[in-house]
């Protein structure tokens, strides 16, 4: 038995937020979406939803746009991060179509009211979606420049009273050091957030970490490269880092 499952491998969680990158929608290419990429994620979704977990999602917009870089490219900061935002819904309209593809249900709720696309943010309605069985890909991270969609995943956690975040990366975990260029890198199984905000260990960006600290919000890193990953780890098995107090 692990944390994350009991005696008979049932999962103990009941609802999740899964974060995932923009990047992670690209596949191998250099930019922008790549759909057997995006369908692929959606099956490990599934998997998770056919066991009976209530799932958010925020997906991040990097395949396509970050803020910072328009503003390094000389664009206003708030426009470029709107953009970056913008990028998120695009992001998140794929999965959507890739999930809904599969049979599951869905709903894309945004925090930058676009109706004809999105729902807008209602948290009443978004919990009553999750009770319902309907994944909430929650997108325009969270609708302010300045953040980063990490924040916007741990705060519409918190507002979903989910669980754990459960933050998919290349890597199963995380490491002393970057395990892609250092051999001799180890693994955490697990880590407190003190630490992770104090070696700059890149999880997630500062304000997330701390939001998460500060409302006791686990979260799991694990690869969502391995086949099965996302819900070998809520059946207890598999190699992940939780990130806790
Ligand atoms: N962004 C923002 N406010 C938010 C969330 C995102 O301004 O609450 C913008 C920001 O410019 C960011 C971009 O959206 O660079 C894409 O999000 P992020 O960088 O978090 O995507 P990821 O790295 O996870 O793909």
């Amino acid at each position: 038995m692990t944390d994350t499952s009991d005696d008979t491998g049932k999962t103990t969680f009941n609802r999740v937020m899964l974060k995932i990158s923009g990047e992670a929608l690209m596949g191998d290419t250099a930019f922008g979406l790549h759909p057997p990429t995006v369908e692929r994620i959606a099956r490990e979704v599934k998997s998770v939803h056919d066991m009976g977990v209530e799932i958010c999602m925020v997906i991040g917009g990097g395949n396509i746009f970050r803020g910072l870089q328009g503003s390094a490219q000389g664009m206003e900061r708030t426009t470029a991060d709107y953009m970056g935002m913008l990028a998120t819904v695009m992001n998140a309209l794929a999965m959507q179509s890739a999930l809904e593809g599969l049979g599951v249900f869905t709903r894309v709720i945004s925090a930058i009211r676009m109706d004809e696309v999105a729902e807008p943010y209602i948290r009443r309605r978004a919990v009553r979606h999750l009770e319902k069985k309907r994944v909430c890909i929650f997108a325009a991270g969270t609708g302010n420049p300045y953040f980063t969609t990490d924040t916007a995943a741990t705060l519409r956690a918190n507002e979903m009273n989910c669980e754990a975040i459960f933050k998919g990366t290349k890597v199963d975990g995380v490491y002393n050091k970057d395990p892609v260029k250092h051999a001799d890198a180890t693994r955490y199984d697990t880590v407190s957030y003190d630490d992770v905000l104090q070696k700059r260990l890149g999880v997630m960006d500062a304000s997330a970490i701390a939001l998460a600290r500060d409302n006791d919000l686990p979260i799991i890193v694990f690869s969502l490269d391995e086949p099965g990953g996302f819900k070998g780890i809520l059946a207890g098995e598999g190699t992940y880092t939780k990130v806790h107090g």
